[in-house]
């Protein structure tokens, strides 16, 4: 895949960039280690200081830096500022909380004392340099939520991005520099994906993050495994959203379309597969479907759109062939189903509600990364989780009832890394974010996030 930047609202390719080579590749390699060893003695206080100052100057960069989002990967202009407004605040969190997070653990003497130990010590270090390869969907984002804790914890960075948004990777790259890091404690490497297995083997990186699809965390999990060296796999997600009888179906109809489109559909914790009681099916169905078909398609850099291009035309023929092959399978398209005719340049497709779903359908199992709804009708609870856990993902969850018996069965039974009551599934920096089952492991932000890539040290003292 070359490294560049195409307008996916017009298919027009603006900049091309060279991959690093061979020579390239090692001196940041070499930078890395380097700050690494000079980063990881410093203060809290002192790192603090470098993120608040990241953060201000992204805040004073915010429209610009969404316009370039916008303009790589085509999401609506104004979440591209909400999405680096949220960086903002998930810098300023890492940088007040951090030191508290990682803060010295005593364990009890008593607990401990058989040991011989006088006292003993539990320490948070830094690990050394982790290598991140995330993806294009939240091009900020995506990159923050690792950075910031990592590079609180004394760790350094190591960028891969992904090649269709290369101009967001070297904005970051400048932003951490600008801040004041050291060099090297924060750098994008232009390269493809090809290049990842013999960066990932070098002995100066530690530790590997991936977000992105299945077939890629395998990958990287699988030579980080050969290497043992840790990983954090954020994969994708075909997330449930329930709505049973107690639900206030006006809300949960409203929510469930931005929960559906938001990024034009392409975000793995989007809600996917909606999963409604037969008791509230028709009136949320007919809710539901009016307000997908009322969305407004197009330029992604209008106030006024709703949903834009999808990010690459691979990604719009993935989408296709899974719609295409549920409705050759019998499905019907209460709306959308299409690419919109009035678009003839960019990879527009229609936002769509697909009913009649059966597990023989390739949509029933696989991720729609893209503004593609499906729609169930359930008898029961019993019925409706047996389905939410149909998927081989595991990543958020949905559900919209009142009732505390019910959240409480939800609580304790969906497979899932969260499960959202009358709400739909959001990061959040205090709170943690990761998968269960095929959508990967670890988890990134709160404190467990930052403990993610630490040296967790025994010091014992007899
Ligand atoms: P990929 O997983 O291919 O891309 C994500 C990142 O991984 C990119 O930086 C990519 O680099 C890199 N990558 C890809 N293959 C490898 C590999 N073998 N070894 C190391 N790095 C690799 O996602 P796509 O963009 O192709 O999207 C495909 C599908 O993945 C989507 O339709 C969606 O289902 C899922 N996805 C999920 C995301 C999430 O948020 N969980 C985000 C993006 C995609 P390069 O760009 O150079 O190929």
């Amino acid at each position: 895949m070359a490294i560049a930047t195409v307008n996916p609202a017009t298919g027009e390719t603006l900049k091309t960039f060279d991959a690093l080579n061979a020579g390239e590749i090692e001196d940041r390699l070499v930078r890395a280690d380097q700050a690494f060893q000079e980063h990881r003695t410093t203060t809290f206080a002192r790192r603090a200081g470098l993120l608040h100052t990241a953060a201000d100057l992204l805040e004073a960069d915010l429209d610009g830096i969404a316009r370039t989002m916008t303009t790589e990967m085509g999401k609506p202009l104004a979440q591209a500022r909400a999405e680096a407004a949220k960086c903002v605040k998930a810098m300023r969190w890492y940088a007040d909380h951090a030191e508290e997070l990682l803060a010295d653990e005593q364990p009890d003497p008593a607990d401990v004392s058989d040991s011989g130990a006088i006292r003993a010590v539990v320490r948070y270090r830094p690990i050394g340099t982790v290598l991140a390869v995330m993806p294009w969907n939240f091009p900020l984002w995506q990159v923050v939520r690792f950075a910031a804790p990592a590079l609180m914890a004394g760790n350094t960075g190591l960028l891969k991005h992904a090649s269709n948004v290369p101009q967001t990777a070297l904005y970051l790259e400048e932003l951490f520099r600008r801040a004041g890091y050291p060099e090297g404690c924060f750098q994008t490497l232009l390269v493809g994906a090809a290049a990842i297995e013999e960066i990932l083997r070098d002995p100066r990186i530690a530790a590997a993050t991936l977000t992105g699809s299945e077939p890629a965390g395998r990958s990287v999990a699988a030579i980080a495994g050969d290497e043992v060296k840790k990983t954090v796999l954020e994969l994708g997600g075909s997330d449930p959203y329930l709505v049973l009888p107690s639900a206030d179906l006006d809300k949960a109809a409203r929510v469930a379309v931005t929960a559906r489109v938001q990024n034009n559909g392409q975000s793995c914790i989007a809600a996917k597969r909606f999963i409604v009681h037969q008791d509230v099916h028709d009136a949320f169905c007919e809710r539901f479907t009016a307000r997908m078909a009322a969305l407004t398609v197009g330029d992604p850099m209008d106030e006024h759109t709703d949903i834009g291009p999808l990010a690459s035309e691979q990604g719009r023929s993935d989408l296709e062939e899974l719609v295409d092959d549920a409705v050759h399978q019998g499905a019907r398209a209460l709306c959308g189903g299409r690419r919109p005719p009035e678009h003839r340049a960019g990879w527009f497709y229609e936002p769509t509600v697909l009913t009649g779903i059966t597990p023989s359908m390739r949509i029933h199992r696989e991720e729609t990364f893209g503004p593609v709804a499906t729609l169930y009708r359930v008898a029961d609870l019993d019925e409706a989780i047996a389905l939410a856990n149909d998927t081989p993902f595991g990543l958020g969850s949905n559900a919209w009832t009142r009732d505390a018996g019910e959240q409480a069965r939800l609580a304790r039974d969906m497979q899932a890394g969260g499960v959202f009551f009358n709400g739909m599934t959001a990061s959040h920096p205090g709170l943690p974010f990761g998968g269960a089952k095929r959508s990967g492991y670890g988890r990134e932000l709160s404190g467990h996030g930052i403990r993610e890539f630490c040296n967790i040290t025994t010091l014992w003292y007899g």
